[in-house]
């Protein structure tokens, strides 16, 4: 056994750490089940201050540490890499919530607080809190923060760094950095938080973070829109931004591809609209005057007029409102299920992408011709927040092709999908992340200067490269 699970046992106790390979085994896969790595232990502390004590006690024994929270990332970033002697740090028993401040509209949670829990919480305090994604019942908000998560709400909210006001987190050194005065103007010096914010726990350990809270929507209008042109959903985006501004919250896309796949794995959705369309768009308005039915009556006659003033120019082909708001939360159902659905096809390959909105007609366009002269067939999945300039553009073997077919062809899918996000002045991860998926990629696409700010930065932070290594940078050692 080694010398690190009996320190450990002593920090934390018997029941902070696991070691027997079966308990081990399931935190060393990722949620795809594409990565898969080895770990010493699991080690899951309560306090900050247990963190720290692991992460001396790993500089001394000279054990790396891979953090996780929920393990739903999609890019390997949790999932231990290499034979480096290494242990999962998983932070989901830090979970206190440390304080509403609603005079601030505010509130300080600890990084194993599950995405939904900090919603339900913040909802029963009259307040809101935006950051909402497919994966919130098992996400932590550690995890989101890693990743500078985005979701379905960055239209109007911005991203998780943008909700953020300060963190808590431990350094390599062990040293715990901690900023949680709540302060929405603060220039002093370099802005550490979004230094580790997306960092993907390569820099520090995120223990806590304190996040901006917002009034509550009164309630939602949504709409399904069945439309062919991707240029007219960015015109249609573009009319509702300013007839509703910041009432817009969500301009979702999906295309027919998307929605065919969804309903064969989950035949509890109905496809809602016209089945021919190539694209359906999930569009919802918030309304936020407390009052009265007249001001939800106002925002659901934006979106009427705006949507039969489209019909009736035929940018777009069918249109169902929502009645209610359970009616609202079905749509989200299905727009939520797709990446569910798409987990359970045997091969696939992901772009979580993003572009300017001005170039993505124009990228879907080209890429989507190119892809299919080259891989006739091929399924392109294509879905995502466009109200964000974020494409979920995931291919899939065409129907008849060998099961080894995605596995022989997928460097050279990636190499030409990633041509042309360089051509159309793109990104390769718009939420995600690079984890272990896009690393090979990275210096490529952000270029020499930027690459070489990161590394040193990572020098400066972490000199023995003791967080997360091998993710996000190749390690130099
Ligand atoms: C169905 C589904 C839908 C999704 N939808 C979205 C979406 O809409 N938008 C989006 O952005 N993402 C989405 N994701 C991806 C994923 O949910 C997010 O990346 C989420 O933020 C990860 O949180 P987690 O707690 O599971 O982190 P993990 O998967 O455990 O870790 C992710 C990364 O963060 C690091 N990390 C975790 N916790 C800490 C910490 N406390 N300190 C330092 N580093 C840490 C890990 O080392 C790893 O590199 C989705 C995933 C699924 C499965």
């Amino acid at each position: 056994m080694h010398a690190i699970i009996q320190r450990l046992q002593d920090c934390l106790g018997l029941a902070g750490v696991l070691f027997e390979k079966e308990d081990v085994a399931p935190y060393c896969k990722d949620w795809r089940g594409i990565f898969s790595g080895d770990a010493l232990a699991v080690a899951m502390p309560k306090t900050t201050q247990q963190v720290a004590e692991i992460v001396q006690l790993c500089q001394e024994l000279h054990v790396k540490i891979v953090p996780q929270g929920g393990n739903t990332g999609l890019c390997g970033g949790a999932t231990p890499e290499g034979d480096a002697p290494q242990i999962i740090l998983s932070l989901k028993r830090l979970n206190q919530i440390r304080e509403i401040d609603l005079a601030n509209q505010t509130i300080t949670v600890e990084a194993g607080c599950i995405l939904q829990s900090i919603q339900e919480k913040v909802a029963a305090s009259g307040a809101f809190f935006p950051l909402s994604l497919a994966a919130q019942g098992s996400c932590t908000v550690g995890g989101n923060l890693a990743t500078n998560a985005g979701g379905i709400n960055v239209l109007r909210y911005g991203n998780t760094r943008d909700i953020c006001l300060g963190i808590e987190a431990v350094l390599a050194s062990g040293e715990v950095y901690s900023h949680l005065k709540g302060l929405r103007k603060d220039n002093t010096g370099y802005d550490l938080k979004n230094l580790l914010i997306g960092s993907e726990g390569t820099l520090g350990i995120i223990t806590a973070g304190v996040f901006k809270l917002f009034p509550s929507p009164f309630d939602h209008s949504a709409a399904l829109v069945a439309i062919d042109d991707v240029s007219e959903m960015v015109a249609l985006l573009h009319e509702l931004q300013r007839r509703a501004g910041n009432e817009l919250c969500a301009f979702e896309m999906m295309s027919r591809e998307s929605l065919e796949l969804t309903i064969r794995h989950f035949p509890e959705f109905n496809r809602p609209i016209f089945t021919a369309a190539k694209y359906t768009l999930l569009i919802e308005l918030a309304n936020f005057e407390v009052d009265n039915s007249s001001a939800s009556n106002r925002v659901q006659a934006v979106l009427e007029e705006t949507l039969e003033g489209y019909l009736v120019k035929g940018a777009i082909l069918d249109a169902a409102l929502a009645t209610s708001e359970a009616q609202v939360n079905e749509f989200w159902a299905i727009r939520d299920h797709i990446t569910l659905a798409q987990a359970k096809e045997p091969g696939n390959i992901k772009f979580d992408i993003s572009f300017a909105i001005s170039k993505i007609a124009s990228f879907i366009k080209s890429t989507d011709a190119i892809l299919q002269q080259k891989f006739n067939g091929v399924q392109i999945i294509n879905f995502g927040h466009l109200g964000d300039g974020n494409l979920h553009y995931n291919l899939c073997a065409p129907k008849d092709a060998k099961s080894d077919y995605i596995l022989n062809h997928e460097k050279n899918m990636t190499e030409l999908v990633i041509a042309q996000i360089q051509l159309f002045d793109g990104s390769i991860s718009a939420e995600h992340g690079i984890g272990q998926l896009k690393r090979e990629y990275l210096m490529h696409h952000r270029g020499r200067v930027a690459y070489q700010m990161m590394v040193a930065i990572k020098k400066a932070l972490d000199p023995d490269n003791l967080l997360n290594p091998n993710k996000v940078l190749f390690s130099e050692e």
